[in-house]
This record gives structure tokens, C-alpha cells and sequence, in this order.
């Protein structure tokens, strides 16, 4: 709550609040343009309905993706046409219309009666099969103009090499589109056969963005490198925020999804227009070059094409988070990128892939279903941690009293995340720099963390090299001089005889009270109250910290070791992996069982790119 609204906060620092009165700002030279009538008309007699549930799919599965070019102008440099020009034939040709149905005729439809039905179930309304009040009113909520329910992607796709534009190929669960599909949706190879019958070429004209595909074996394409290009088009600015917000926002939107996958964003706003992966742009009715219009019916505010471009509906009155009024653009834009990367809508509370807009009540993160559908498609992160350990600090609480709290942070390089295992995730907004949240320690590769207590003190200290820092944790800084009149940083030979630096890790074990530093393959335990190494060490790890299952040991070289509050037992962390101590009285004392991806203990722990990484989220 605290972090929410300290983001708020710096949120309306830099946007102050808009008025809703709408201004003009110039857009790209040929400003002003007319505007349309501001919202579309409302849908409410079953013609209108009838076309609604047709247009997104939910008489049949409207075929959204990789259309061929047939019709279209051909693409300018800065703006690909989208080749959806079927989806207009889509539209324009609804089974109903060709009869000119009444009103009455249509109400006794037996397919719109069905298709209204299933958009009623969807949308967890009474399924009555009849153009009800709250079905009227569920069809007004301003929407995402990506039909509901799709042609599966790569219908009559031709397989290619990912290995074609030297792309880092990712593995793809296939398993994800199954998942997203729904039941009635066609497959691909009845889909094939429909379009035969149409007449539609069996081979059909696929988009330069199927160069970025990786096809092989996966039923759901992906981009298939992990640096994505977007940029915010010229000609296509909104007039309801300024270019920096809506650039800002942009960055947020695209950062939010990088801090669950393994896929980097960058704006890029001066490489040819063809090497980037991602465009958008806001505009209203025809815009763009887009051959899909937005429409004079119901409210669309975007639409987006999988591996493609993000097109905003300018009609609609984009708004900054903090803003109460308006479609908030970031909200939007999460939503559109959630298309792009792949995802389809989903009927989930807390998704952000809902169709229609929810007002965003100040609070805008990705949910738990959000997570795990683009991870099915992307993977989970992984890396190397330079150190990891949890930080217990005070602060006061609601009634002034000091309480102690504590996170558990992973450090990489010069980032940082903070992890709440309540809820198995990181925070919001890391990770963070480790010169904007830690002050006065080294800004990259600390190799070790520890905290300790005696009886009436504690100790936080961070180590590099040969060198170690205390840390104020009442102050959040490092001190340049202790209480007990220490200058730091200091060498750690001179506060630890006998440790001479540099280490691996070090923790502090509660049991006896003594202090372990790792290097190599050795331990060396430390008395706290004699401040001597104690006799016997180093002593090999293997031997101190024996595997219960012989061979699945770390055996040296170790990234942390670090006491959890949460877990109440041992980490020992390298490389990808992590074993913990055996709390079982049946093991040996201080038993390592057998090691598991630390991505299966500790989710969503993901780099940025790097021109992302000083947004201020926290
Ligand atoms: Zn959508
Ligand atoms: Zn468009």
C-alpha cells in the first residue's frame, strides 16, 4: 500500500493532474485533422448486438492474423498496412445480413440466440439467449477492438528457419494454445478446408513478421528473440497527453511485462522503420494506413496484431495512471501488448487480458494468470545471483511504534529485486539500481551479504573484494564511520582475524552462534563472541555440509548462503540452482538435500533492459 502510493506520489509529480477538457497539441505537420463524433453509437437493438457478437468472434472465429495483402496500397516505409482486409469481408459479410433481418427474424435466430448465449456465459450474465438490459450494457463497456475469440495463429503459416535472421531461439510450450483456445474454436487444419471452400488461397501471403517466428513444433507463434525494437509513431501522437507521457507510459507498459519473462524491450527511435518490431501509434476511424477501421459502433479503444503493431483509438480520452476519469492509457497498453507477445483474451478477475476496460483504480499490475500464460509461452527468467539474503529493518508503524520487517533481495551485477514470499513474487517496479537503493556500497558485484547479533547488537555488513561496508539499516545508508569509530570500507582481515578476502559468501547460523565464510571449496567458522576462526577450519564444504543424495552437492564456488525467515532454513545458492539444509532430526546435521531450479523456489526474477531500469515504481 505504502509502495503504491509512494509510486502514486512520484507518478503526480511528473504528470500533474489533466484537465478533461481536451487539448490541441500539434500532431505531425498536417494538424488538425477532423476529428469523429467522440464515442461510437451505443449498441442497442439486436442488429447492432448482431454485428457486435459477429465482429468479435463470437458467432465464429474471426480470422484476426496473418492475412495476405490482396486489395490493400502497399506498405510505407514508416506504416505497414495491416493485411486484414478478410476480417473486413468478415465484417461485411455476416450470415444475417445477406437476408436483411429484421429485428424479429434475428431475435428468433438460432445462431444469434446461441452466440449471445456464450457472450452471456463469458461474461458471467444470467444466459437467458436474449439481448437483455445488462447484455446491452456489457456490450457498451469500452473494449479491445481483438475479437474474443480467433482463427488459430499460424493457419496456413509456412514453417521456417529460425534460424533465418540469426535469432536466439526460445523453447515454446505448445501447451499454451491449447490452454487459451476455447472449446468451439476450429482447428487449424478445419479451418484450411473453409477457406478452400471460400476460395481463399491455400498459401497464403504471410507478413514480413513471419520472419521472426519460430514455427517448429509450436502451435502458438513467438517472437523468437529476446530484444524487441517499438517505437512510438510520428504521425501518430495522441492529443490527449503530452509526447513524453505517452512515451513514459509506453515504457511502463512494455517494462511490465519484461519484469515476468525473459524478453527485453527498447525504444528505438532511429533505426530503420523495418527493424522494428513493434509500432504504435493513436488515431481515430481510418487511421494510420490500418484497414480496420475503428469503428462508429460500441466503444474499441485499441487493437493489436500478435508479432505486430498497436493502434489506439484516439477517440477515446486517454488518461494518465493516476488520472480517476478517462481510459488509462497504460492500462491499454499493457493490455495490447499482452497481443503482441501473444496472449488472447481471457476472462479471468485480475487479468489484464479482459476484453473489456476496467477502470484501473489507481493500482495496475499484471496478474497471477497474466504471469503464468505469457511465461507458457516465453519461460520463466533465470540468471546468476552475485548474492542474495534477507534484510530485516525497522520502521514504524501505524502507531509510531518500531516493527521489524524483512524481504528477501537478490542481487545481480548492479540490479537488484525485492521479493515478497508472502506472495511469491517480486515487488512491483524491480528491479532497481544498486546505487539508487543502497547507499554507500559498492554499485555491482557485491559477493556477500551478512547480518549478525550479539546481545544488545547488530551488524549488517557487505562485502567485495578484500573489502567489507556496514550498513546503517535504521538510515538505509552505509556508514563512512560506526559507532564504535570504524572507517569504512574496511579490510576484512582487520574486523575478522583470520579471514583474509575475497569470499564467496558468508552467512551467520543462529544454532551456534557463529559466523561461516565460504571460499572456494573451504569453510571457515568465526566466533561471533570471540571474534577468532575457530579451531579445526577451513574445512572442506562437502565435509561440513554433506549431500544427502551423493553427487548433488554445490561442492564450491558458491553465489550465496543465506538463513530465510520465511523458509526457516539454509539456501545454498550457484548457478541456476538451489539446495537447502535438512530440517529433519532423521538427516545428518546440516545435510544439503538435493538441488532444483531457482526458478521453481522464486518466481519472476527478471532483467530489464537497461533503458528501462530508472523508472521510479517503487
Ligand atoms: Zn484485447
Ligand atoms: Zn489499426
Amino acid at each position: 500500500m505504502i509502495r503504491t502510493l509512494e509510486f502514486l506520489s512520484i507518478f503526480f509529480l511528473l504528470f500533474p493532474p489533466i484537465s478533461p477538457e481536451r487539448v490541441s497539441h500539434p500532431r505531425d505537420p498536417a494538424d488538425p485533422q477532423p476529428k469523429a463524433e467522440l464515442h461510437g453509437r451505443p449498441i442497442l437493438t439486436p442488429k447492432s448486438a448482431q454485428r457486435y457478437l459477429w465482429k468479435y468472434g463470437w458467432v465464429e472465429p474471426v480470422n484476426w492474423e496473418s492475412q495476405p495483402l490482396h486489395g490493400n496500397p502497399p506498405p510505407t516505409e514508416e506504416n505497414v498496412i495491416h493485411p486484414d482486409r478478410p476480417h473486413q469481408e468478415h465484417l461485411e459479410k455476416t450470415p444475417f445480413d445477406s437476408v436483411s433481418p429484421t429485428d424479429l427474424e434475428l431475435t428468433l435466430n438460432p445462431r444469434f440466440n446461441g452466440a449471445l448465449r456464450r457472450f452471456q456465459e463469458a461474461n458471467k450474465l444470467e444466459v437467458t439467449g436474449r439481448l437483455d438490459a445488462a447484455t446491452i450494457m456489457a456490450m457498451n463497456v469500452p473494449r479491445c477492438g481483438v475479437p474474443d475469440h480467433r482463427v488459430p495463429e499460424g493457419v496456413g503459416a509456412q514453417p521456417e528457419d529460425p534460424e533465418e535472421n540469426g535469432s536466439t531461439t526460445l523453447s515454446i510450450n505448445s501447451e499454451s494454445a491449447e490452454e487459451n483456445r476455447d472449446t468451439y474454436e476450429e482447428s487449424a487444419e478445419e479451418y484450411q478446408e473453409r477457406g478452400q471452400a471460400l476460395g481463399l488461397p491455400a498459401k497464403r501471403q504471410v507478413r514480413r513478421k513471419r520472419s521472426q517466428l519460430l514455427k517448429a513444433g509450436a502451435k502458438r507463434a513467438a517472437f523468437s528473440k529476446l530484444t524487441l525494437k517499438w517505437r512510438l509513431l510520428g504521425e501518430g501522437y495522441s492529443v490527449w497527453l503530452s509526447k513524453e507521457q505517452q512515451r513514459y507510459i509506453l515504457r511502463l507498459a512494455f517494462r511490465m511485462w519484461s519484469e515476468v519473462v525473459p524478453l527485453n524491450f527498447q525504444e528505438d527511435l532511429s533505426s530503420p522503420a523495418q527493424l522494428i518490431d513493434i509500432k504504435l501509434g493513436f488515431g481515430t476511424r481510418r487511421h494510420l494506413g490500418c484497414s480496420q477501421l475503428f469503428d462508429d459502433m460500441g466503444r474499441e479503444f485499441a487493437h493489436a496484431w500478435q508479432l505486430g503493431d498497436i493502434h489506439f483509438n484516439d477517440d477515446e480520452h486517454f488518461v494518465p495512471p493516476n488520472s480517476e476519469h478517462g481510459i488509462s492509457l497504460l492500462k491499454v497498453a499493457v493490455h495490447e501488448i499482452g497481443h503482441v507477445l501473444g496472449l488472447s483474451h481471457m476472462n479471468h478477475l485480475g487479468s489484464v487480458m479482459q476484453p473489456n476496460y476496467i477502470p484501473a483504480n489507481g493500482k495496475m499490475e499484471l496478474g497471477w494468470t497474466d504471469r503464468r500464460a505469457i511465461q507458457k509461452i516465453y519461460g520463466k527468467c533465470s540468471g546468476r545471483f552475485s548474492t542474495v539474503f534477507d534484510w530485516v529493518h525497522q520502521e514504524p508503524d501505524d502507531l509510531g511504534h518500531q516493527v521489524s520487517h524483512y524481504n528477501t533481495y537478490f542481487f545481480r551485477r548492479s540490479w537488484y529485486w525485492r521479493y515478497e514470499n508472502s506472495s511469491n513474487r517480486t515487488w512491483y517496479g524491480y528491479p532497481q539500481e544498486l546505487k539508487v537503493g543502497w547507499e554507500g556500497i559498492p554499485h555491482a558485484d557485491i559477493d556477500a551479504f551478512l547480518h549478525f547479533w550479539t546481545r544488545n547488537k547488530r551488524f549488517t555488513f557487505f562485502f567485495k573484494g578484500k573489502l567489507y561496508w556496514r550498513y546503517d539499516d535504521q538510515n538505509d545508508r552505509a556508514y563512512r564511520q560506526d559507532p564504535e569509530g570504524h572507517i569504512y570500507p574496511r579490510l576484512i582481515s582487520e574486523g575478522f582475524p583470520g579471514i583474509g578476502g575475497p569470499i564467496d559468501t558468508v552467512f551467520y547460523d543462529q544454532r551456534d552462534h557463529n559466523i561461516y565464510f565460504f571460499h572456494g571449496r573451504n569453510v571457515t567458522a568465526f566466533g561471533v563472541e570471540s571474534q577468532k576462526v575457530l579451531p579445526g577450519y577451513p574445512q572442506a564444504i562437502e565435509d561440513e555440509f554433506p549431500a544427502v543424495k551423493s553427487g548433488d552437492h554445490p561442492k564450491g564456488n558458491l553465489d550465496a548462503v543465506y538463513f530465510s525467515f520465511s523458509h526457516k532454513t539454509i539456501f545454498f545458492i550457484k548457478g541456476s540452482y538451489v539446495w537447502h539444509v535438512a530440517t529433519s532430526a532423521d538427516l545428518p546435521y546440516n545435510s544439503l538435500l538435493p538441488r532444483y531450479p531457482i526458478n521453481e523456489q522464486w518466481t519472476d526474477i527478471c532483467d530489464v533492459h537497461p533503458s528501462m531500469l530508472s523508472m521510479p515504481r517503487r
